[in-house]
């Protein structure tokens, strides 16, 4: 019987709302943890160190990653994003699920170094919506938002690595649904 908890990788094109449901599973739910990822990026208006991100250097950066102070990492639109390995162990070890909210290449790394992970892909109900989600949050001007709404074309073809696809088109079943899924998985893990 194997009591540690499960990484949960929650994916989905940037604007499909996965902030506020992960936000949401927290507060429902005690058995989770959130990984707190380091990144190059500048903060945007409203975030801050240590809850949103840890905002490092590049130089900082590149001094985790050799020093293997990461589980995995991935370049993103021009910047270093990377999931810090103790605290995500410590959790684990407690019996916490720990949630990641990463992208694709990440997602991969994540599901070959720990194959009990469980994979969602976070869909918006349509593109448009998407496209309404990143231009009404104002924080990045349109080349930027260009660039993600590629990335996010491209990362559309990876979806299949998935586990499980998930459609936003109501917090509260997504949320449910998303508790029952890792549930189901971490038993599976835990009889492992
Ligand atoms: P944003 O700049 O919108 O906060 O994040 C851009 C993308 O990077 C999102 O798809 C987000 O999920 C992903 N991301 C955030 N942290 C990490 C991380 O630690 N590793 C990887 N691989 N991707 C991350």
């Amino acid at each position: 019987m194997n009591e540690h908890g499960i990484l949960v990788v929650v994916s989905g094109f940037s604007g499909a709302g996965k902030g506020t449901l992960m936000k949401e599973l927290l507060k429902r739910y005690d058995n989770y943890a959130l990984s707190i990822s380091a990144t190059t990026r500048n903060p945007r208006e409203g975030e801050e160190e240590g809850r949103e991100y840890f905002f490092v250097t590049e130089e900082h950066f590149k001094d985790m990653m050799e020093k293997e102070d990461l589980i995995e990492y991935a370049q993103y639109v021009n910047h270093y994003y990377g999931t810090p390995k103790e605290y995500v162990l410590n959790q684990m070890r407690m019996g916490k699920d720990v949630i990641l909210e990463i992208e694709i290449q990440g997602a991969l790394k994540v599901k070959e170094r720990f194959p009990s992970a469980i994979l969602i892909f976070v869909m918006p109900p349509n593109a448009e919506e998407l496209k309404r989600r990143l231009i009404g949050r104002g924080t990045e001007n349109m080349d930027v938002i260009n660039a993600r709404l590629r990335r996010a074309a491209e990362e559309a073809e990876g979806m299949e690595a998935y586990d499980y696809i998930l459609i936003n088109e109501n917090i509260d079943t997504c949320v449910e649904e998303m508790h029952r899924m890792i549930q189901v998985q971490h038993n599976r893990a835990s009889n492992n």
